[in-house]
Formats: structure tokens, C-alpha cells, sequence
């Protein structure tokens, strides 16, 4: 399996995650999450903890069981360390700690390294018996509400360290900290190889036409991934170009919003036969593969975002992007490298304009993003940096020459 990754990750990743895999075989990993299925964190997680298994860590993946309340409670949390306003009284943060004291009774949290991913199993920090204890945010913490922020800290400022995906999501917690992003996994259906006859029949399935360039988006139907603005931009552009605009996505289940923000989109599109919106089924990641590959311009023109994962996607497939400044997404797109930062729906058009008039460019810039991402957002790289930060971990306060 790792050697699958051979000739595609960096081969310097590929000698320290071996090496590091020498350091802890035998020794127990342990990650413990809130879902096994949906959302980034789950996809990442399925996708490595195979690596590091065929590496000898015997590592394990434990999920948290909760009542509605809780993941209601949980979401709320979330939100707020997010910045939304949300009341979370003194009964809501006791039922979050009682469900992780059930949830603690259950699992068995013994292991060398314990990863413990978002807020809603922080509270298992209070049954630590042995190991590292290393707690992963994979949210914009940088602004939460202050209340909020302080009753959540007094869990996360037990662990041994933190990881961040970016270092402006980060707040000081008064231990170790460590900066991860994340990354994209290059062998699974979403990033694969595909060939010609597989995309072109997924064009075919979605009634898409192949004679003029696709400028497409990848994202679910949220105000913040701005699908508006992106129709409005091809608007200007189909003044000049001729082109196809594919918005695909999916109405999050997890937001109640979703269903009307579809319905906005619907809307602002009309009846113009060149947008074509399309709702995904979940689990499509061949056809998302097959769409980022047909398209000749890939946008992620967020407002506000996490990562922006589908930046990183797109780039692996050597398209050229364009995103908005915002989150993760200036970390990937080295403005007028490896794509485009945009701030407006104008800047959005003139970048669209640009690549569709410059096809060398366009493939040069594609080529360099997709380097990009080799060099910095694989899963190797990610796996490499988990392992580096339990080494760091259980060798502090040594000389670096005694370890
Ligand atoms: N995605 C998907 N189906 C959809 C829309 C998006 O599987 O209908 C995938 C997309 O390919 C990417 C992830 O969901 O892998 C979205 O991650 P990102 O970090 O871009 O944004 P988020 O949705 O987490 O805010």
C-alpha cells in the first residue's frame, strides 16, 4: 500500500514516514472522532489509518456514541468556536461531559498516542490513563465566542499539545502547539487516475455538453462557498467566452439551510441551459473525480472556508483555480503560481477570462499547482507530521543529539 505511493508522494515523505514507522512499531495509536462516515475528518481518517497500520503502529480508530442532544449540543459548540453566537448553558456543558465519562467507560483509551479530533470528544482528556495525549482542531478557532472559548480550554489546555490545520485558526491554549494542514489521499476515487471513456461517460450521465470549456464548482449549497457570485461571474464572462458553468453539490443533511440556499441558486440561474446545477447522491467521489478532470477552470470562490479541500483536488489534476482569499485556500493558491486569489465576483470574471484566453498559461499554472500539492497536501505528508509530533512529544526537553 505505501508502496503504491511510490513515484507519486515526495520520496523524502515516503523515507521519514518509514522511518518514523520503525521508530513506533509495536506501539499503539489510538484516534478517536465523533463519525465514522461524512465530512472531511472521517475521509481522512479512513484513508490513513491503513498507512500507518502497514507501518506496524498498531493503530485504532474509536468513535463517540451520543444522544441527540448531544450532537445538538456539540454542533452548537462548534459553531461557536466558529464565532456564531450561540447560548450553551451549564446543563448543555455538563451533558457534554457526561456523554464522554459514557463514552470514557466504553473505549479503551489506552494507548501510546492518543489523537483526539474536535470538540465534541475534547471532555475524554479527563479519563487519561497513559500516553500522549494530543488534541486536533480541524476548525477556525481564531475567533470564538469568548465564553464559550474558556469553558471548552479547560479540557483542551490539559492535553499535551494541540494541532492546527492552519496557523491563523490557532489560539493560544498554554501548550505544545503544531501546525497540520490537511491533504488529499492521490490513490482514492475522488483524486485517482481516470480514463477518458469513465469521464466521459459521467458527462454523459449528467446531460453535460463536451463542445465548449467547463468553469465548474465543487461545494455543498452554503451562502459561505458563494454560488451566487460564481454565476454572476460566469455571467460577465459569457459576454466574451463561450463556456459551460457546473456548480455540483449537495445539500449538507447536517444544515438546515442547505435545501433553501439550492433553491436561491435555482432560482438566480433561471432557465439558462449553460448553468448546470447538480445535486450529488453522497459517496460520489468517481463522478467529483470525473467533473474536476472534464473541467477546463475549477473555482472554490468562498466568502469564509475551512480548508477548501476541493482546491487542493482540483490542483492535483493539474486545473487551473481560482479561490477566494479566505481560510485555507491562500495556502494552497500561490497567487499567480498556482492559481488565482480573488476578492469579488469582477476579480472572479477577469481571472475566468484570463485562463480560457491564455490556455498556456493556464497549463502552466495547472502544472505548477499540482507540484504544489504534491510537495505540500498528500496524505503522506499529513501521516509523516502526526508521527513527527508524537517523536517531538516523547522525546522533549532532549538534545537533539541524544535522539
Ligand atoms: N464534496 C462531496 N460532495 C459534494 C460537495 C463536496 O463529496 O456534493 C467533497 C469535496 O470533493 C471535498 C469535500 O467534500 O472533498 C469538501 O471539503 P472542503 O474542505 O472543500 O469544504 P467543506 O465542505 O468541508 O466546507
Amino acid at each position: 500500500m505505501i508502496e503504491n505511493y511510490q513515484g507519486i508522494s515526495p520520496r523524502g515523505d515516503l523515507l521519514l514516514l518509514r522511518k518514523m514507522g520503525e521508530k513506533f512499531a509495536g506501539r499503539t495509536f489510538l484516534h478517536v472522532n465523533s463519525t465514522r462516515a461524512g465530512g472531511g475528518v472521517a475521509e481522512i481518517l479512513q484513508r490513513m489509518i491503513p498507512i500507518l497500520q502497514e507501518l506496524c503502529i498498531e493503530t485504532r480508530w474509536e468513535v463517540i456514541e451520543g444522544d441527540d442532544r448531544f450532537f445538538d449540543i456539540t454542533k452548537k459548540i462548534h459553531n461557536a468556536m466558529q464565532g456564531n453566537p450561540e447560548q450553551i448553558s451549564a446543563e448543555m456543558w455538563a451533558h457534554h461531559r457526561e456523554i464522554n465519562r459514557q463514552n470514557a467507560e466504553r473505549l479503551d483509551l489506552d494507548a501510546d498516542a492518543i489523537l483526539i479530533h474536535d470538540p465534541q470528544p475534547a471532555p475524554l482528556i479527563e479519563y487519561r490513563k497513559c500516553g500522549a495525549w494530543i488534541w486536533r482542531c480541524h476548525i477556525d478557532v481564531s475567533n470564538p465566542l469568548p465564553d464559550v472559548a474558556v469553558h471548552l480550554n479547560r479540557y483542551c489546555s490539559s492535553y499535551d499539545a494541540a494541532v492546527f490545520s492552519v496557523s491563523k485558526f490557532a489560539q493560544a491554549l498554554g501548550v505544545d502547539e503544531f501546525i497540520i494542514p490537511p491533504s488529499i489521499d492521490p490513490l482514492s476515487d475522488k483524486n485517482c487516475d481516470l480514463d477518458a471513456d469513465e469521464i466521459a461517460a459521467v458527462l454523459q450521465k449528467y446531460s453535460l455538453p463536451q463542445d465548449r470549456p467547463m468553469i465548474l464548482q465543487v461545494s455543498r449549497f452554503d451562502r459561505f462557498k458563494d454560488p451566487i457570485g460564481v454565476i454572476m461571474a460566469y455571467r460577465m464572462v459569457r459576454k466574451y467566452n463561450q463556456c459551460i458553468l457546473v456548480l455540483a453539490g449537495s445539500a449538507a443533511t447536517d444544515d438546515p439551510e442547505g435545501d433553501a440556499v439550492l433553491e436561491e441558486v435555482k432560482t438566480y440561474a433561471a432557465d439558462d441551459p449553460d448553468i448546470h446545477i447538480l445535486l450529488l447522491p453522497p459517496f460520489s467521489d468517481r463522478d467529483i473525480n470525473a467533473l474536476q478532470r472534464a473541467a477546463c477552470v475549477v473555482l472554490q470562490k468562498s466568502l469564509r472556508e475551512g480548508f477548501g479541500l476541493t482546491v487542493s483536488e482540483a490542483m492535483w489534476k493539474g486545473k487551473p483555480v481560482i479561490g477566494g482569499a479566505t481560510g485555507g485556500i491562500p495556502l494552497q493558491i500561490m497567487h499567480g503560481v498556482t492559481g488565482f486569489l480573488v476578492h469579488s465576483v469582477e476579480g472572479a470574471a477577469f481571472r475566468i477570462r484570463q485562463y480560457l484566453n491564455n490556455p498556456d498559461m493556464a497549463k502552466r499554472m495547472g502544472e505548477q499547482g499540482r507540484e504544489f500539492v504534491r510537495s505540500n497536501f498528500l496524505i503522506t505528508r499529513q501521516a509523516r507530521d502526526y508521527l513527527s509530533v508524537w517523536y517531538c512529544l516523547e522525546n522533549k526537553g532532549k538534545s537533539i543529539l541524544s535522539i
